[in-house]
């Protein structure tokens, strides 16, 4: 019996599909070499009731996770699990808290062989998040010794481990069997975990693997499978910034975090009970409008009491200084909050679109819009706490289109969850890029969505890519430099002017 997984409707597949065609190739092989990895936590409810919660690490206290039968009950168990486009591997139930040490048992006894059951040939990648077990030093040597390649997974990336997917399968399936102990649970758990169909896991990475952040992230890694330490020396980008007439700089999350815009995504990030992920989606919007736009009015007065941070200051600063001496800066960012044109940036492509932008659903025109609070309903609405009400605003005093004869729903022209980059802008952003010559990648990685996507093809023409961010990754031998640290901190110094510049 086919089961069914959590995927995207046809349309979107479809769009995805051409999407990816258009711009990204071989991404089938890429993903087939990945070994997918992570933990989770099960629990199990009384004798009496079969009731489970599930939830990911780290999230127990938040309200989603917690019934008033919490409390008292339940034991858990944690749960280590890989899989591939090939099937799921083996599946393990974690009895201690786990250690370092324990984990590099967990990966020997458990991801070697199903490496080997699953047929993974060379050149596979192990894919795991940044849980402290997995970054320790044991377990870095572990990997090294073993010569294994490791799919790089920044802290700041959205959450993009398919495994969740399946974890929520796997859940499913072992609730309805009704565990009552816990010896029980780890039988059922491993049982079921088997009888996932590798059908599954091969469309639930097909569906998955095409949407563009993770294809880039990927391929880039299948691509350049030699890692090399890239250089931090400060003086020699300097070399090389002095030299370039036409600088890229892609700008991601980490460029906001600084200045203190929460993004509503990983551990902590939560609006109400929701994360980005379950109200900016084109569903949620369809589903709940008043919901959503309180979610992004929030978001758009939080932005009044934030301020550009001095990486954003120091990008500024320096387009319009080289501006002067006929040299050319472009910003291409990620994010929505508009603080690179506050800082004084002119040259920005957007390509997530803006919280001060407004589409309409019916005319489809796309208005600026700063309104303070955007339409009288919203006015005190959006409160965060995870006990606010709901405020339940009839559509039509929502914000609407204001074009004569109108009056559309306007929704916020940013690009949700499911939904495709604009391709005007992405169009010109790869003409940017064909013309750059030097490339820098702030608050994000060269490896992740959406550097992920114009990096390689930059770094490929020979290009050099530079990466300022907080993350101790080994980038591949392509990208050339990589500053650690915030980003307000590397950046200033690196963009300055150089001595050679006459303005
Ligand atoms: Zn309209």
């Amino acid at each position: 019996m086919a089961r069914k997984v959590p995927l995207l409707k046809p349309a979107h597949v479809k769009a995805r599909l051409k999407f990816a065609n258009d711009h990204l190739d071989d991404l089938e092989e890429s993903w087939e070499k990945v070994m997918w990895s992570d933990e989770t936590k099960i629990e199990l409810f009384g004798h009496n009731s079969t009731k489970c919660v599930w939830r990911k690490k780290n999230d127990e206290y938040h309200p989603k996770n917690t019934i008033p039968t919490v409390k008292h009950g339940g034991d858990s168990i944690m749960l280590w699990g890989c899989f591939s486009a090939h099937g799921t591997g083996r599946l393990h139930c974690i009895k201690e808290r786990m250690t370092g040490a324990m984990y590099c048992e967990i990966l020997g006894k458990y991801l070697l062989p199903s490496v080997r059951a699953l047929k993974m040939g060379r050149g596979w990648v192990f894919q795991h998040d940044n849980d402290p077990k997995h970054t320790a030093r044991i377990t870095k040597e572990w990997l090294c010794k073993k010569h294994i390649k490791v799919l790089v997974w920044p802290s700041q990336s959205p959450d993009l481990n398919p495994i969740e997917n399946l974890w929520r399968e796997l859940k499913l399936h072992v609730s309805q069997r009704q565990p009552r102990n816990l010896t029980d649970l780890g039988k059922i758990c491993v049982e079921e975990w088997a009888k996932i169909p590798p059908a599954v896991c091969a469309n639930l990475l097909a569906c998955w693997g095409l949407t563009s952040h993770l294809c880039a992230a990927v391929r880039l890694n299948w691509r350049s499978p030699k890692m090399a330490r890239p250089s931090s020396n400060l003086t020699k980008f300097r070399k090389e910034f002095k030299k370039a007439k036409h600088i890229a700089i892609i700008t991601g999350a980490g460029v906001s975090a600084e200045s203190g815009v929460p993004t509503f995504r990983g551990q902590g990030g939560y609006w109400r009970k929701w994360q980005a992920q379950d109200l900016a989606t084109p569903e949620a919007f369809s589903r709940d409008p008043s919901l959503v736009w309180e979610f992004y009015h929030y978001r758009r007065e939080v932005m009044r009491s934030k301020m550009p941070n001095p990486a954003h200051l120091a990008i500024a600063e320096c387009e319009s200084r080289l501006s002067q001496q006929g040299r050319s800066v472009v910003i291409i960012t990620q994010n929505i909050d508009e603080l690179h044109h506050r800082a004084g940036s002119k040259h920005v492509y957007e390509i997530h679109g803006s919280l001060f932008k407004t589409r309409c659903m019916s005319c489809g025109e796309v208005k600026a819009n700063h309104k303070s609070p955007i339409c009288p309903a919203l006015e005190g609405k959006g409160e965060p706490d995870p006990n606010a009400k709901d405020a339940r605003i009839p559509v039509e005093d929502l914000p609407r289109c204001e074009k004569r004869g109108c009056n559309g729903l306007l929704r916020p022209h940013v690009v949700w969850f499911g939904e495709t980059l604009d391709s005007d802008i992405l169009t010109a952003v790869e003409k940017e890029l064909e013309k750059c010559d030097l490339c820098l990648v702030v608050g994000t990685s060269s490896i992740v969505y959406p550097a992920a996507m114009f990096a390689p093809q930059v770094a490929g023409r020979g290009v050099p890519v530079a990466e300022f961010n907080m993350e101790c990754t080994p980038a591949t031998k392509r990208f050339k430099y990589h500053f650690e640290g915030p980003c307000g901190t590397t950046l200033p110094p690196a963009l300055e002017r150089h001595e050679s510049e006459a303005i």
